[in-house]
């Protein structure tokens, strides 16, 4: 039988009412007694490393549940990690970039109802994500609603559907009807190397600028007078910045002269950036600009902290 670590840090999944409503509360124990399908598929230990609404992880978080995964690695064919929905799109691209060489399925999901609430969607998912890892799936990904998607193109596209997950630029690893999975790819993110090596290592001076039509640049000045190290800039389209009269480019200079790397990402969900298509965006990038190519800003953030701490 297989042996599958479950690693909790919170989330709806496992909330409970509170006077100023739903807190995490229930521990892995408590959600895996609550699917009995689960019995007899695998052997489960469990560690309860956070318990937090998923809105108040941060990057010291990403370390603790890397460290948690690297600690325990030879020792489990898999591993379940349930987490809130808010961030875990954060999360799984966070620790896509930390670890290299995972041959073992690492799984993130959560619900958008807690597991004791009628209609649940909390049992399915801790379901399917037990069935990813204990499946021939390596590396990091997240199994929720109808697919299983690689740890770098997830995204939270709705605040309540059940299928609030979509898998962007790429197609899913797999997708789950009538309980059947239908696998495109067993590649989840970070299964690349033959050896595991785990570098949690993130340059935290990082941030997302969202640009807007009339947006002034100087707020790029802000970035730079408070010792910024990365910024992203999520604008338009195929991306680039405005460059006439709001003209944002002797701004972004001044931020790449001063060492700090930006990248051109976009506001659009589907497509990614191409910045030789317009003036906007090739003007930024003679200038230094990269693009965020066909990434998520999930998983752009998280590859910029990690790239400038390397
Ligand atoms: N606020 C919750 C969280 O992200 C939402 C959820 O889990 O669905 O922790």
């Amino acid at each position: 039988m297989k042996k599958i670590l479950m690693l909790g840090t919170g989330g709806t999944i496992a909330c409970v009412p509170s006077e100023n409503g739903l807190v995490p509360a229930l521990d892995g124990k408590t959600l895996v007694k609550m699917v009995p399908e689960l019995a007899g598929l695998c052997h489960i230990d469990y560690k309860q490393i956070l318990n937090l609404d998923s809105s108040n992880i941060a990057p010291k978080h990403w370390q603790i549940i890397a460290n948690a995964l690297a600690e325990s690695y030879d020792n489990y064919d898999g591993f379940v990690i349930t987490h809130g929905t808010d961030t875990m799109a954060y999360s799984a691209a966070a620790l896509s970039w930390m670890i290299q060489g995972c041959k073992k399925p690492v799984v993130f999901t959560g619900a958008q109802l807690p597991i004791t609430a009628e209609g649940t969607d909390a049992k399915a998912n801790v379901y399917n994500a037990f069935l990813v890892a204990t499946s021939q799936a390596q590396g990091i990904c997240l199994a929720f609603g109808k697919f299983v998607i690689h740890g770098l193109y997830a995204k939270k596209m709705c605040s309540e559907s059940f299928d609030g997950f979509y898998s962007i630029n790429r197609q899913p690893m797999a997708t789950i009807e009538d309980n059947q999975f239908t696998w495109n790819s067993y590649e989840g993110a970070g299964s690349s190397g033959n050896k595991f090596t785990l570098n949690t290592a993130l340059e935290e001076k990082v941030a997302v600028v969202k640009v807007t039509p009339g947006l002034s640049p100087d707020i790029l000045d802000y970035y730079l007078d408070r010792g910024y190290k990365g910024i992203i800039l999520e604008s338009f389209g195929a991306g680039g910045v405005p460059n006439d009269e709001n003209n944002w480019l002797p701004n972004l200079e001044r931020l790449i002269q001063n060492g700090v790397r930006v990248v051109c990402a976009t506001q659009c969900t589907y497509d990614g950036v191409n910045l030789s298509v317009y003036p906007i965006g090739t003007l930024a990038q003679k200038l230094g600009a990269e693009s965020a190519g066909t990434l998520t800003i999930e998983a752009t953030l998280t590859k910029l902290m990690h790239d400038l701490a390397k």
